[in-house]
């Protein structure tokens, strides 16, 4: 090499691109799981279970009873950019889907071995990637088996050896979707353990769900909080949620935020609340939040993070402004009738 010599510019195999690519969505076991599951909810699934083993390594399997797949999209299923929910860029800004990237199972078969068992309502099928489809028993929906996770990527593969570290991640995502769709029962478990680490029901209380993934303790202790759609200051969003009260202590904060269905996470949000807390109970300052904004759609900008992890919001200020004083005025009140109570 000389310096007077620039190098030689070449382009890069495409399998060379895809891994690069594929290694900026499938960060870590606990995305392939996220995009697997959004996959399942996105397929109107009401039931969607979970098996992981070695902290998502050497499996990770999820099941499904969603619409299925078309035998004659197989072929395409995993190639990138293939997808049934994105036509126009465009329509991007009504996008309803957790997915449109079309990247996903892509990423996987790229850091991954992937199988995929599909039946569509009178179809029976089997798509192995490699092979031509083959008739299999199957029940209805979906199956997608994840092997080998970074088979290929020695430096990340030993970053995970630690595998109940990456597991217990995985029972945290399930037990946020869990209290948010009440409506789907959801189940994650370790490869042959009999008992499941989150296990819900389908049920029509929220705060039901709430008492059976994350415990009685937890839930004895929110309080209801909302900014109604009717509310004329708040005309560009609509949040409702519940938040811990004075009695819930614990070592961190766990907020649990939805956007538009969406689960994501809003670091200014977040730390707004906190402050909140800090300020009104300063003994319960870690506290448990769950909290579903609705927007309209085309105020929140969903494609800023390859993993979908953060959106941007229109307003955004605005937006964590009038929930701070929302959550402020809560826990102020119930200060107030709390120190009430123990005078009478
Ligand atoms: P995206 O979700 O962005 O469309 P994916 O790579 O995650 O991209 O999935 C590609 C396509 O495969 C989806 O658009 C969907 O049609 C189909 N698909 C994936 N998982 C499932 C599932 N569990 N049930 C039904 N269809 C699925
Ligand atoms: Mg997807």
């Amino acid at each position: 090499y000389s310096p007077s010599e620039p190098p030689k510019i070449h382009r890069l195999d495409e399998s060379v691109v895809n891994r690069i690519a594929a290694g900026e969505v499938i960060q870590r076991p606990v995305s392939a799981v996220k995009e697997l599951v959004e996959n399942s909810l996105d397929a109107h699934s009401t039931s969607v279970n979970v098996v992981v083993k070695d902290g998502g390594l050497k499996l990770i399997q999820v099941s499904d009873d969603g619409h299925g797949i078309r035998l004659e999209d197989l072929p395409i299923l995993c190639e990138r950019h293939t997808t049934s929910k994105l036509t126009n860029y465009e329509d991007l800004q009504s996008i309803k889907s957790m997915g449109f990237r079309g990247e996903a199972l892509a990423s996987m078969t790229y850091v991954g071995h992937v199988t995929v068992t599909t039946i569509t309502p009178g179809k029976l099928h089997d798509g192995v990637m490699e092979d031509e489809p083959k008739p299999c028993a199957a029940v209805k929906g979906t199956q997608i088996m994840v092997e080998n996770l970074f088979y290929n990527m020695i430096a990340r593969r030993k970053t995970f050896q630690n595998s109940s570290d990456d597991y217990s991640k995985i029972v945290d995502l399930l037990s946020r979707f869990a209290i948010h769709h009440i409506n789907v029962s959801f189940s994650c478990r370790k490869h042959g353990a009999s008992r499941a680490d989150v296990h819900s029901v389908t049920t029509s209380s929220r705060l039901d769900s709430i008492k059976s993934v994350y415990g009685v303790s937890v839930a004895l202790n929110l309080m209801k909080i909302e900014i109604p759609d009717s509310d004329p200051s708040s005309s560009v969003f609509e949040m409702d949620g519940l938040i811990s009260n004075s009695n819930y202590v614990a070592k961190k904060t766990t907020m649990v935020l939805f956007i538009n269905d969406r689960l994501v996470e809003c670091t200014a949000l977040k730390r707004a609340i906190e402050i909140v807390y800090a300020a009104t109970l300063p003994k319960a300052s870690k506290p448990f939040i769950y909290m579903s904004i609705v927007l309209p759609l085309e105020h929140v900008d969903v494609n800023v993070h390859p993993t979908k992890r953060e959106v941007s919001l229109l307003n955004q200020e605005f937006i964590i402004n009038m929930i701070q004083s929302a959550v402020e005025s809560k826990l102020r009140n119930s200060n107030e009738a709390r120190t009430f109570q123990e005078q009478t």
